[in-house]
């Protein structure tokens, strides 16, 4: 049975999500985004005033021959990785062994020694399970995918936590002094951290490995941020020293972007956060808010009685309840009554939802998911135009996480929105998945130096 929708609420639910509450991302003001994202890149580089910290790197893209057997250790925002890799040169990469755990609560808003202990635990057993506790001077690559202010290739202090991380006595520490204490105190003595990187720089160097038009990399998972490869004549703060190749891999940092405007959902999301005020891109873009932003607009609906006759607040009035996965399967599903939306609500407990219900919270996912899709084109495009303003030449962006892949659609409209930016030349950006880059990233970082 077709869903029936009165002309009167049809157009009061539009204005809710396109106009009242600006969700709606038009081709003008992505425009303005991608400009005013170039001027803060412009700013970062200088060393003035930005939302954008643009971090160098310590190192440029690899050439793609490095070469040896190296671990790389990968802390992201959800899970703790170590692998062992075989670098082949010539782009091959070879991987002999991996291990993986989510880290729980204790751990990420807990202390630092409870954490880097944990760690250095971890590493451990990965050694004896791999039959290297013997092996002497294994080279480490550390993927630490929060903000680090970096003064050489295998030091960094972080600078402040994002997503949902909260470890005491870390901020203004260097995390690899952290990890080699913790080595240290387990009796790890044969593994030394050779370099450590952001998540979004250990992609690039994977995705530049096998690709030399490869050189941005953007990370939309649990967060989001990216990176590309810069000019050292371009980075005006940097020290003037030189390198080989005259260039360096830049941390955007673009999660703390915040020329965007905000709805009023967006505002008490950040207000509620560990972090107000700041993150104010990643916060309307990635894994960890997507679903939050979404809830907040169901409960303001369902107080307005436009959802669920009003009903169901007491179950989606909970901070956190509605995950960004719940959107991916909800946009997932085209059935016209929204089937699988309705057995996924009866998971969640949520009662008594009519076909209109599910629609519209299918329109409510696909406007928060599309807003996302559409600030992410324009804050790339900023970055493409940033490095070659009539892209003139091909790049690829190597891209890693778990919403960029999974989410269906995600891909598709930011690619929609390059082309409604770009017009034929956005054939010049190629979107590639690089799976793994955090990690495969840190050993081929490692094998640079
Ligand atoms: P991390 O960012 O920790 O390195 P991921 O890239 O795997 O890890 O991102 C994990 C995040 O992606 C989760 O926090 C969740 O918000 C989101 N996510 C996971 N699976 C899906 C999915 N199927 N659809 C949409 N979002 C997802
Ligand atoms: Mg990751």
């Amino acid at each position: 049975m077709p869903v029936k929708i009165s002309v009167h609420e049809r157009s009061v639910r539009e204005s809710v999500l396109y106009q009242d509450k600006n969700f709606y991302i038009s081709l003008a003001q992505m425009r303005r985004i991608s400009r005013d994202f170039r001027s803060e890149m412009a700013r970062g580089l200088a060393g003035d005033k930005s939302s954008l910290k643009m971090i160098p790197a310590y190192v440029d893209k690899p050439s793609g021959n490095e070469a040896g057997r190296f671990i790389a250790l990968d802390l992201g925002g959800t899970n703790l990785r170590i692998l062992q890799l075989e670098l082949k040169g010539k782009g091959r990469i070879l991987k002999h062994g991996e291990k993986k755990v989510v880290l729980g609560e204790k751990y990420i808003k807990g202390t630092a020694q409870s954490l880097f202990d944990f760690i250095a635990g971890f590493i451990k057993d990965f050694l004896r399970e791999e039959g290297l506790e013997q092996t002497s001077g294994l080279m480490l690559g550390f993927t630490f995918s929060f903000p680090i202010q970096q003064s050489g290739i295998a030091s960094g202090i972080l600078v402040h936590w994002t997503k949902d991380f909260s470890v005491s006595g870390v901020v203004g520490k260097d995390v690899v002094v952290l990890l080699e204490a913790a080595l240290k105190k387990k009796g790890i003595q044969n593994v030394s951290v050779a370099a450590l990187v952001n998540d979004t720089v250990g992609t690039l160097a994977a995705g530049s490995y096998k690709d030399p038009a490869c050189d941005i990399a953007v990370i939309l998972g649990t967060g989001t941020n990216a990176c590309y490869q810069e000019k050292l004549s371009n980075i005006l703060k940097w020290p003037g020293r030189k390198s080989k190749t005259g260039k360096m891999i830049v941390n955007i940092e673009w999660g703390n972007f915040n020329k965007i405007q905000l709805t009023e959902y967006d505002r008490l999301l950040d207000k509620k956060s560990d972090n107000p005020g700041f993150q104010i891109l990643e916060k309307m873009v990635s894994g960890m808010y997507l679903g939050e932003i979404a809830r907040l607009l169901m409960v303001d609906l369902i107080k307005r009685k436009l959802l669920f006759r009003g009903g169901n607040l007491a179950v989606l009035g909970k901070e956190k309840i509605f995950k960004t996965e719940y959107m991916s399967r909800i946009e997932f599903d085209n059935s016209a009554e929204g089937v699988d939306i309705e057995a996924l609500l009866k998971g969640l407990k949520v009662a008594d939802s009519s076909a209109q219900d599910r629609l519209l919270i299918k329109s409510i996912c696909a406007a928060v998911s599309t807003r996302a899709t559409r600030i992410s084109a324009a804050v790339l495009a900023g970055v493409i135009t940033k490095i070659d303003p009539s892209l003139s030449r091909r790049h690829t962006v190597a891209v890693d996480g778990s919403v960029y892949e999974k989410y269906p659609g995600f891909a598709g409209n930011i690619e929609a929105a390059l082309k409604e930016l770009f017009g034929k030349k956005s054939r010049n950006i190629v979107l590639k998945v690089t799976k793994d880059g955090s990690g495969i990233g840190a050993a081929i970082i490692a094998g640079i130096v």
